[in-house]
């Protein structure tokens, strides 16, 4: 017997109109040098760090979020998704690519202020960072369709005003490290989903705004903040 219904496997769409189921979400911290000074860290190439997020708060561009409950400081932060199509342990630099399926835009959003009071406590960054909705992705584009990324613009826009503007060349560490790292903690899975760290100028955002992350040569991501989940 099962008890109770859950939700299906959240499923994000490609360019090509397959639906790409999602697994699991990792997330590397402070990825760009200029972002972890603005956190007030030093941004010395130390070893990638990650965090996770369930794969229900994986959403589609288009969406309209909930403001999350308990904060009064929520976040965006754009950044470069990979999503995984091959299964891999251990796996070196310089094959990581190959386990990748394709790249899309996305979003981190995130309660700051909690995040920041974990960090000073020394606790688990889970409720600033696992929020409901606060991973909007953009179409999922086959490595096939885009290659493999490592240089191009990556911008977000709050209502058309321009808050975020880098290039993944300024990624500390690039994709294939990162693979490499994860893939020492854990077996990585298809359709597991690596956001990859956000350039400088994080900001919060209140009801109404529309937030827009756009990487040269992907299709954009937009969300608009919604009022607060009332249920
Ligand atoms: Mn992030």
């Amino acid at each position: 017997m099962t008890l109770f219904e859950v939700l299906p496997a959240t499923l994000a769409k490609t360019t090509g109109g397959d639906d790409f189921p999602v697994r699991r979400v990792f997330c590397v911290g402070r990825n760009y040098a200029a972002h972890a000074r603005e956190m007030g860290r030093d941004p010395d190439r130390e070893p990638p760090f990650f965090f996770t997020k369930w794969a229900e708060t994986v959403v589609p561009s288009g969406s309209t979020i909930a403001y999350p409950s308990a904060t009064s400081d929520f976040h965006y932060e754009a950044e470069l998704v990979v999503a995984m199509g091959q299964a891999g342990r251990d796996i070196p630099v310089e094959k990581a690519l190959d386990h990748v399926y394709g790249y899309a835009t996305g979003l981190d959003m995130t309660r700051r202020d909690l995040q920041l009071a974990a960090r000073a406590q020394g606790r688990p960054w889970d409720t600033g960072k696992n929020v409901e909705q606060s991973s909007p992705l953009g179409l999922i584009h086959p490595v096939s369709e885009v290659g493999h990324l490592d240089k191009g613009a990556i911008r977000l826009t709050v209502n058309g005003e321009v808050k975020q503007d880098a290039d993944l060349t300024e990624l500390i560490w690039p994709v294939a490290d990162v693979i490499a790292f994860l893939s020492t903690l854990y077996r990585i899975e298809p359709g597991d989903l690596i956001y990859t760290g956000t350039p400088a100028g994080v900001g919060a955002v209140v009801e109404g705004d529309v937030v827009t992350v756009t990487i040269e040569g992907l299709e954009p991501t937009e969300v608009t903040i919604g009022p607060k989940a009332a249920d």
